[in-house]
């Protein structure tokens, strides 16, 4: 099936690529036509009853420059994934177009609070997700693709349960690594005014059982946001971190030379190879105006940090891991070496044990290494 979209200059389809997904809301990526058929069951209004209309009202309202109806599309997903079948749903269609779309590795994350509004226990969502989940790798080895795919739970930073959910994150780690399980806690909501310090219990919770956390820090708000996701909530990787620039002086170097001072912030997360979890499309519409040509992802890249590439939320930003590296390759000019490049530090980044990573790593060498001789 061949799509200009998905076609790297130099002639490899990005699908056929092996490739690491971090940062993936499990409610930002349902399928319209799914939206459409979730809220038929239960009755609940959309803005539009057309799938492909319905698509292209997500992607127009999340890319209107407006936060409220950036926000009104979460309204809409989440208000249809209130059961435990709808959950079941969401989660193995997700992983089967993942797979679909190239993808070896990824981590979903969720919001387990969001999700209760009709009567479903945090534990009760957790496994219909995590069934889901395995579903979904099911149907993809049916399919002929390999994938593993592992949970990140969300507490809401604006909510007073954080906590509670890093506890049932805890109690829902998953026995065989990849196999839908939760790897991992996340905070996440909006960023401007709810510091991660504000949710200490939470990451203490995670620290004492050695348990991975990630935040969203760096994407609306700025460096003190994620001094307070390195320190308080000692954050092995950062959701974002895009806003780690405005800790870095460019300043004139020599031709194809970037030249920079670094301040004490930007040195660490460099330093320390800690790993930046970069949505390039959800970047540029939830921070407004702005083109792929202003993104720091290449600035960040050139000067040694540890850049993934993710999708955020593939319904709104109308994305998928593919099509984020074909607008980085076309906009920065890389080659199949600098996408290989950030598919090693997604594996190394993965929240699984080193063992599984050197795997992931193998996978994408021979990956790679069979579109460099096509
Ligand atoms: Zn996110």
């Amino acid at each position: 099936m061949s799509d200009e979209r998905f076609i790297l200059p130099g002639g490899v389809d990005a699908r056929a690529l092996p490739k690491v997904l971090l940062h993936d809301h499990l409610d930002g990526g349902l399928r319209p036509r799914t939206v459409v058929e979730l809220a038929e069951e239960i009755g609940f209004e959309l803005p539009e009853r057309d799938p492909e209309l319905l698509g292209r009202w997500f992607r127009e309202s999340a890319d209107s420059g407006s936060l409220t109806s950036y926000l009104s599309t979460f309204a809409v997903t989440v208000g249809v994934m209130q059961t435990a079948q709808a959950l079941r749903r969401v989660a193995r269609e997700a992983v089967v177009d993942l797979a679909e779309d190239g993808v070896i590795y990824a981590e979903l994350r969720w919001a387990p609070e969001q999700h209760l509004g009709r009567g479903l226990d945090p534990d009760g969502a957790v496994r219909a997700v995590t069934e889901g989940i395995r579903q979904g790798i099911a149907d993809a080895r049916d399919a002929g693709r390999r994938i593993r795919v592992q949970q990140l739970l969300c507490g809401m930073r604006q909510g007073d349960r954080t906590a509670e959910i890093a506890e049932l994150a805890l109690r829902h780690q998953g026995a065989a690594p990849g196999q839908g399980g939760v790897c991992g806690f996340d905070l996440a909501g909006p960023e401007i005014g709810f510091p991660p310090s504000d949710h200490q219990d939470a990451f203490d919770l995670c620290a004492e059982e050695f348990f991975p956390v990630t935040v969203h820090a760096g994407e609306a708000d700025g460096l003190d946001s994620i001094e307070s996701a390195l320190l308080d909530g000692r954050a092995l990787r950062l959701g974002h971190g895009v806003r780690i620039a405005d800790d870095i002086e460019v300043i004139a170097g020599a031709e194809d030379e970037v030249r920079a001072v670094l301040g004490p912030i930007a040195e660490w997360v460099k330093d320390r190879r800690i790993p930046l979890e970069v949505a390039p499309t959800s970047n540029l519409h939830s921070g407004g105006a702005g083109t792929l040509a202003e993104h720091p992802f290449d600035l960040l890249y050139e000067l040694g940090f540890t850049v993934t590439v993710n999708t955020d939320n593939r319904l709104m930003s109308g994305t998928s891991t593919s099509l984020e590296l074909t607008r980085l390759a076309a906009e920065f000019d890389y080659d199949l070496e600098d996408l290989a490049q950030f598919q090693y530090a997604a594996a190394e980044a993965a929240f699984l044990p080193s063992e599984d990573r050197d795997r992931l790593t193998d996978l994408i060498a021979d990956g790679f290494d069979e579109a460099r001789d096509e």
